[in-house]
């Protein structure tokens, strides 16, 4: 397994006006976020909205530079200027109604990107754009049809076809079953394992979900307000989570066996604004454990039993 995207304490900050005459603040939307993607490997980004996570997205897709931190693709340091790095990443969204241009029929949905990208000749962007709808799961029939005559699950597998065009080595997934029935989601989640075992596709997959996170990571990165709390292995991080977020957070999700549920932990008040983050450890107003010492300093990240942890008091 090779490493396709090094990341290296990314930070991004936004400024914005406080109401409409408010001096500019600062949001610090990421802050230190460091991570390695390998080759035919699934990272989970988790977290509520407002973590960062679509910060990140960003950055990965090079829509978007770095306030600090380096970001290396593919061998390359990331730059926006840079088109054949940046075909190496193509994104999938969580909306494949808003995500796919109603006025296109399937077939020029798929060869766009190709028109743009290549010199490939009409014939052979046919025959690519064919093959990988056979791919997806999507019948010849389909190629003349428009976006509004599928369901949703296809909507989204023609997105997924779409992002396979230019031969990526990484595809962002920004919640990608999010908008799907759970039967459909199960379809598109095995879809995108199949084809990241055949083309050994990177995958940061964006999710609020940890129950659609289980059955596809790796590793897993729990973010909140724009920090990671708890980074390793899914299978450590989600047999005994060791950060309260991330303990509260899989508390809430459903199990299949209700032997093994856990002991619901409830978060108390609402997430904070991004423009206000708490002192210290960020998330101490919520945590169940918060002691004093919380609050004054920001907790460093340590291997806790196999993973990195930001918190004073995991062990
Ligand atoms: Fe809770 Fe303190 Fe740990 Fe933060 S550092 S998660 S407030 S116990
Ligand atoms: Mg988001």
């Amino acid at each position: 397994m090779s490493i396709v995207l090094h990341a290296t304490d990314l930070t991004r900050n936004y400024e914005v006006k406080r109401g409409m005459f408010g001096k500019p603040a600062l949001v610090r939307a990421l802050n230190g976020v460091s991570f390695n993607l390998s080759s035919g490997k699934t990272l989970a980004v988790v977290g509520e909205s407002g973590c960062g996570k679509s910060t990140l997205a960003r950055l990965v897709t090079m829509i978007e530079e770095p306030s600090s931190g380096a970001l290396t693709i593919d061998g390359k340091p990331a730059a926006l200027t840079d088109k054949s790095l940046r075909r190496t990443v193509q994104i999938v969204f969580q909306n494949p109604y808003g995500s796919l241009n109603p006025r296109q029929k399937v077939g020029a949905i798929l060869e766009e990107p190709l028109k743009v990208n290549t010199r490939d000749d009409a014939a052979t962007r046919q025959e690519k754009a064919r093959a990988m709808m056979q791919r997806v799961g999507l019948r010849p029939e389909h190629y003349d049809r428009y976006p509004h005559m599928f369901s949703g699950g296809q909507r989204q597998r023609i997105a997924i076809a779409r992002a396979l065009m230019l031969n990526p080595k990484i595809l962002v997934l920004d919640e990608p079953v999010s908008a799907l029935d759970l039967s459909i989601q199960a379809q598109v989640l095995n879809l995108l394992i199949d084809l990241q075992k055949e083309f050994g596709l990177a995958y940061l997959f964006i999710s609020h979900d940890l129950s659609v996170v289980k059955h596809i990571a790796d590793d897993v990165m729990v973010m909140y307000l724009g920090r990671p709390v708890e980074s390793g292995s899914a299978e450590t991080v989600f047999a005994a989570p060791k950060h309260p977020y991330t303990q509260a957070l899989l508390s809430a999700t459903p199990v299949a066996d209700p032997t093994k549920k856990r002991e619901r932990v409830q978060l108390e008040g609402e997430l904070p604004s991004p423009l206000d983050i708490p002192s210290g450890c960020a998330f101490h107003p919520r945590c169940p454990i918060a002691v004093s010492k919380c609050a004054e300093a920001i907790p460093p990240e340590r291997l806790v039993a196999g993973r990195q942890v930001a918190c004073i008091l995991a062990e």
